[in-house]
């Protein structure tokens, strides 16, 4: 079993009350992820916007609508997997987490990492995606395929609320999802 000092709800508990970088002066609650400690793969997001500060939830606004109809498309439930950000609280007006920030954060998304030890993990969007991976390369080139780093097996994504404003980019999420389905069918157990 995993001990008290690393399990999900301390790391969420330990996120609740951080103060670690200044976003906690303007967050109304920090979102530590959530989903399932058996999952096999972890989606990761930038920060939380405006409805996660409000919920404390992640992917619970219009982009989080998006994602949970990418996973139903494929078949995959939202309780079955892990969804979390770069950056547990919200920056003030939706700004880009700045680097201080993403860095006294990142520990967090370490841990939780290293406690789910998912199959796959996958960053949506630039900066999710260069937060994680080694590469120079943009989410337009990264995007549905797998990338190994580290021992780690990487499947890079568009964010969802880049095809709020990019309609065509839909159908390419929806195809990077089924591509992802194939992907954990793929793995033994
Ligand atoms: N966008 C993100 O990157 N994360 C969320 O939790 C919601 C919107
Ligand atoms: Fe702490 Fe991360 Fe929130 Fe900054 S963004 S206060 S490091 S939980």
């Amino acid at each position: 079993m995993h001990s008290s000092q690393n399990s999900l709800r301390k790391i969420s508990e330990e996120v609740i009350a951080c103060t670690r970088c200044r976003l906690c002066q303007s967050r109304k609650n920090a979102v530590p992820g959530e989903g399932s400690e058996g999952t096999k793969v972890i989606f990761v997001g930038e920060a939380p916007g405006e409805q996660e500060d409000i919920q404390g939830r992640p992917f619970v606004g219009s982009a989080g609508k998006l994602l949970n109809e990418l996973l139903e498309s494929v078949g995959i439930r939202r309780e079955d997997v892990y969804i979390t950000n770069i950056v547990k609280c919200r920056p003030p007006n939706n700004r880009p987490p700045r680097k201080d920030e993403t860095n006294a954060c990142k520990p967090y998304l370490d841990r939780q990492i290293l406690l789910l030890a998912p199959r796959v993990i996958c960053p949506m969007g630039n900066s999710a995606i260069h937060s994680l991976i080694e590469s120079e390369k943009s989410v337009t080139e990264l995007h549905g395929i797998p990338f190994e780093e580290g021992g780690l097996t990487y499947f890079p994504m568009y964010h969802p609320a880049a095809a709020l404003y990019t309609f065509q980019l839909r159908k390419v999420m929806e195809e990077d999802f089924r591509k992802l389905r194939g992907l954990l069918d793929s793995l033994s157990d």
